[in-house]
């Protein structure tokens, strides 16, 4: 077995405290007259070793085992602080892992996740989910036209919009480039098409400025209703499906199944 610096210096401080205990205790008997070994000078000699032990253990106590102790504090407070550190950068990981970097929303990754978490839960339970897919139109032409930097200006501005109508248990997220989507839990074929044709609206109505230039943009959106037995990929692409014939029907539409 092998001991550790700190527990050798503590056994060590320890002997020294009985070992003076000891002589201080043969001292006290010997004045007293109860340790008979010779007299008044063996007794201020054992009381001279018990000071001098004595003295050895508080030397040994303040010079090995005190530095000991509290540098293994100190570590374990800078150990402490590291953990804390470590954790709330895994926080942030995991936070940057679902979200979409250039408008803060929920990513695709996030929104496959919480709509396979959705089909299971709301199947249980017989409510209707609906989901949306908005894709602003003509796009490239943004780019083509004004740079990337505006077109992520637009992005931005149109999320910010998207965020204004959706409800506390919506999940929206930005799938890529600029395609967004809504999953509303517990809602009618008509109430969705309504909020899609208000957000359809909005961004038709967003002035985008950058610099003496005002930009105006519009997007189209498709839209199904959960039927209940279809997976999450089934449904995708049938409000996909839907996405693609408002873009056929001329864009700034919205088309349902
Ligand atoms: P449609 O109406 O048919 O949807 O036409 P569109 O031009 O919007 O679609 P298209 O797929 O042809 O072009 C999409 C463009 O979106 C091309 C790409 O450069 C741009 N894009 C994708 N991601 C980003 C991004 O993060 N920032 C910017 N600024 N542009 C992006
Ligand atoms: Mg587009
Ligand atoms: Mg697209």
């Amino acid at each position: 077995m092998r001991f550790h610096k700190a527990e050798l210096f503590f056994f060590l401080l320890m002997v020294l405290v009985v070992v003076s205990g000891l002589f201080s205790f043969a001292g006290y008997s010997a004045a007293t007259g109860g340790f008979v070994v010779g007299g008044i000078e063996t007794a201020a000699n054992f009381a001279f070793m018990g000071s001098v032990m004595a003295g050895l253990s508080a030397v040994c106590g303040f010079m090995l085992v005190y530095p000991i102790m509290s540098r293994g504090l100190r570590e374990r407070g800078k150990l402490q602080k590291m953990t804390e550190s470590l954790s709330v950068r895994s926080l942030s990981l995991e936070h940057a892992a679902v979200t979409d970097s250039l408008t803060g929303m929920y990513n695709r990754r996030y929104f496959d996740d919480a709509l396979a978490e959705y089909l299971e839960a709301f199947g249980h339970i017989n409510k209707p989910i609906g989901m949306v897919i908005l894709d602003l139109d003509h796009f490239k032409k943004v780019n083509d036209t004004h740079g990337h930097d505006v077109g992520d200006k637009v992005l931005r501005e149109v999320a910010e919009c998207l965020q204004v109508f959706t409800r506390y248990h919506d999940v929206l997220a930005r799938l890529g480039g600029e395609e967004f989507a809504i999953l509303s839990p517990n809602i009618t074929e008509q109430q969705l098409y309504s909020l899609s044709d208000r957000i359809r609206q909005a961004v038709s109505e967003l002035r985008i400025v950058n610099g003496n230039v005002t930009l105006k943009v519009t997007v189209s959106a498709g839209l199904a209703i959960w039927d209940g037995a279809e997976t999450g990929e089934e449904l995708y692409r049938r409000a996909d499906k839907q996405l693609y014939e408002a873009k056929r029907q001329g864009r700034n539409r919205v088309c349902a199944a």
